[in-house]
């Protein structure tokens, strides 16, 4: 805030010139008091030298002096800028009638004082002289304040103005009126601000005024629009102040605060909008996946149901006795039916990994072996092709490590079979080498050696890619969906190894998997169940077995009476169910969607509604469904025990009844 200034001290210098020095120092004792202060001089020259060179208030002026007279005295130093405003009283004997020749000094105060001198009227006369000095003098003070804040109002960045309330006429403006929005000030005064207003914006700035006026706010701030005079548009914040029913407004301009704000919520609009394109695209893509994996898992099921008679039929077939004719079609059958399980497996396991749902398990397991059996698997069909099949296993192989086996032999079985496939004569290798070891892991390298047709070198990268293979004709020539190697190498990174092929056309192909395997501790439990199942002896067991499809259960019922048990067949869960009711059984097999009621509901009502102990019975769920979310979970949590997966291999199910009911006692 501008202060007001300040009440010095008030000390006013009265000049008094006299030749004769007496008459100063009367004039000096009778005029003495607080706040004046006394400047003589005996000369005219004398009495200019001080007036220059001090701030006078009042010059007594003794007319009748030598070489320079009083009235000559006045007349210099009316004539000078810095003196012309002293007040100057003449001390003069001359008569009255004479002070006409004193016409002519216009500015400041002249005035007489006759001798002999009246002392009260001397007094009064200079007291009025002296307060006209200070007033003058304070006048000219206040002014200078004045102009500084006028000067600061009009360099303002911002509009000031002062307008009427009732008729919002503009009083007072500042020049920020016209560099911002373009009117000459003296066009504006007089009228009201509302015509300034954007005139989508007039009745609402009106509305808010009138309101705020009407609650007796004496400060409120708004925004609104102005029109500038070239009929563009400009942005300003309001602070309004009243007082005395007039308004003092001081407008901020804020256009570019606006713009930018303006821009923002665009952008932000914007980003909402592909924000919701996106979730959308997201949700429409996650539904094609669900659908995808649920035609994926009906799929699975509807073909491996009559797969599962198709492959144990020829199973039981096969076992009986056949002229070589009628072995060797049915062993065809067999393989193809295999073939064809193993094609389903391929493309659920590819659908598995693409939706992110494929993860890897971790528990000890005996390499070696693992090995071997690979090796028993395919020892048929390399025979079969005149080809020999070697294993090399490095001598420093722990005994067991850790990691997901039914993956490892996944991915090798892939590599050896296309190895087998691809290879007219000579050999297929399979050999595991530790490339570094530590205290708590292998580094193992397992690679596929073939003397095979060979992959030409611009293919060596697009046979990972998925539905691809080298040429057009090898699915004519050796079937194949062009998957095992896109899923053999997500395996293997999912696994976190790598895995390369060198090749060469003509000579033959090796595909080299890197992957480092924690060792097992030596006490680790064993996690594969290897089991020998040979010698299992089932006894005669009461089995209840509960499936729709009436060929699965004519199979079932001759694998089962091969176990030596008894087997009763219910077509569904609720006919499972009274089945169970009236008699005691040592294990149910329970299919999974059967109409009526299905295996999940049978099971949870036997775990919940009947009482022990038949409420305990083991229950092995049998399913032609491979899940793609964990099926584990689900058979379990409806109380089954373990599952199988049709087509069943009767050996797996024999053990799995084995333990289920030996658990049991
Ligand atoms: P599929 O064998 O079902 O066609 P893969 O993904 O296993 O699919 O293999 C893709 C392609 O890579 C094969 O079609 C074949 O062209 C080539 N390939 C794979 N392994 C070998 C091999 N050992 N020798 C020659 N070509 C091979």
């Amino acid at each position: 805030m501008f202060k007001k200034p300040e009440n010095k001290e008030k000390v006013a210098n009265i000049l008094i010139v006299d030749d004769v020095s007496e008459n100063i120092f009367a004039l000096e004792k009778l005029l003495a008091g607080e706040g004046r202060n006394f400047l003589k001089a005996t000369s005219g020259k004398a009495a200019l030298k001080l007036a220059y060179s001090n701030e006078i208030a009042l010059i007594l002026l003794d007319v009748q002096m030598p070489e320079m007279n009083g009235f000559e005295v006045a007349e210099i130093l009316k004539s000078n800028k810095k003196t012309e405003g002293i007040s100057i009283i003449f001390v003069t004997a001359i008569s009255k009638e004479q002070k006409y020749v004193l016409k002519g000094y216009e500015t400041g105060a002249v005035d007489y004082l006759f001798k002999p001198l009246d002392i009260e009227i001397t007094k009064a006369k200079v007291s009025t002289y002296l307060k006209l000095y200070h007033q003058q003098k304070e006048l000219g003070e206040q002014n200078v304040v004045l102009e500084n804040l006028a000067s600061l109002v009009d360099n303002s960045m911002d509009i000031t103005c002062i307008f009427d309330l009732d008729s919002f006429k503009i009083e007072e403006v500042n020049q920020t009126f016209k560099p911002l929005l373009g009117y000459e000030l003296t066009d504006v005064i007089g009228t009201p601000l509302l015509d300034y207003f954007h005139s989508e914006d007039v009745n609402e700035t009106k509305k808010i005024i009138q309101e705020e006026l009407a609650n007796n706010s004496d400060i409120f701030v708004f925004e609104n629009r102005m029109k500038c005079k070239d009929g563009s548009e400009k942005w300003m914040r309001w602070k309004l102040v009243v007082k005395n029913n007039k308004c003092f407004a001081n407008g901020a301009d804020i256009t570019i605060r606006k713009q930018t704000e303006k821009k923002l919520s665009e952008n932000l609009a914007y980003l909402v909008r592909i924000n919701k394109e996106l979730s959308e695209a997201k949700r429409v893509a996650e539904a094609s996946v669900k659908i995808k994996q649920d035609f994926m898992a009906n799929m699975s099921h509807e073909i491996r149901t009559p797969m599962n008679a198709i492959i144990g039929f020829t199973n039981l077939v096969l076992k009986t006795n056949l002229d070589e004719e009628q072995r060797s079609s049915l062993q065809s059958v067999k393989i193809s039916g295999e073939n064809l399980i193993v094609i389903i497996n391929d493309i659920l396991d590819f659908s598995k990994i693409e939706a992110g749902k494929m993860s890897i398990e971790s528990s000890p397991f005996d390499m070696k072996s693992l090995l071997n059996e690979l090796m028993k698997l395919q020892k048929q069909t390399a025979e079969d092709k005149g080809i020999s099949l070697v294993l090399k296993v490095d001598d420093k192989m722990p005994a067991r490590v850790v990691g997901d086996s039914v993956r490892i032999n996944q991915i090798l079985l892939n590599l050896l079979s296309n190895g087998i496939k691809f290879t007219g004569k000579g050999k297929v290798e399979l050999e595991v080498k530790i490339l570094s070891e530590t205290d708590k892991e292998v580094n193992l390298e397992m690679s596929v050696q073939d003397s095979g047709i060979g992959i030409p070198a611009d293919k060596l990268t697009d046979i990972f890619e998925s539905f691809t293979q080298a040429k057009g004709d090898t699915t004519r020539k050796y079937g194949g969906t062009g998957l095992g190697l896109t899923i053999v190498k997500k395996l293997v990174n999912l696994m976190k190894g790598e895995i390369k092929v060198l090749s060469e056309p003509d000579k033959g192909s090796r595909f080299i998997v890197t992957v480092a395997l924690p060792k097992a501790a030596a006490d680790a439990k064993k996690a594969d169940d290897t089991d020998d199942i040979k010698d299992i002896q089932l006894g005669k067991l009461n089995i209840l077995l509960a499936e729709d499809n009436e060929l699965n259960q004519i199979l079932a019922k001759r694998v089962i009476n091969n176990f030596g048990c008894e087997l009763d067949i219910a077509e569904n869960g609720k006919l499972a169910l009274e089945k169970f009711r009236e008699k005691d059984y040592d294990i149910i097999l329970m299919d999974i969607m059967m109409p009526e009621m299905d295996g999940l509901e049978a099971t949870k009502i036997i775990r919940n509604e009947f009482s022990a102990p038949k409420k305990n019975i083991p229950i092995l769920a049998m399913t032609a469904f491979i899940f793609t979310e964990s099926s584990d979970n689900k058979y379990l949590e409806a109380g089954m025990n373990d599952y199988i997966l049709k087509p069943f291999n009767p050996d797996k199910l024999k053990q799995k009844i084995a333990k289920l009911v030996q658990n049991r006692e």
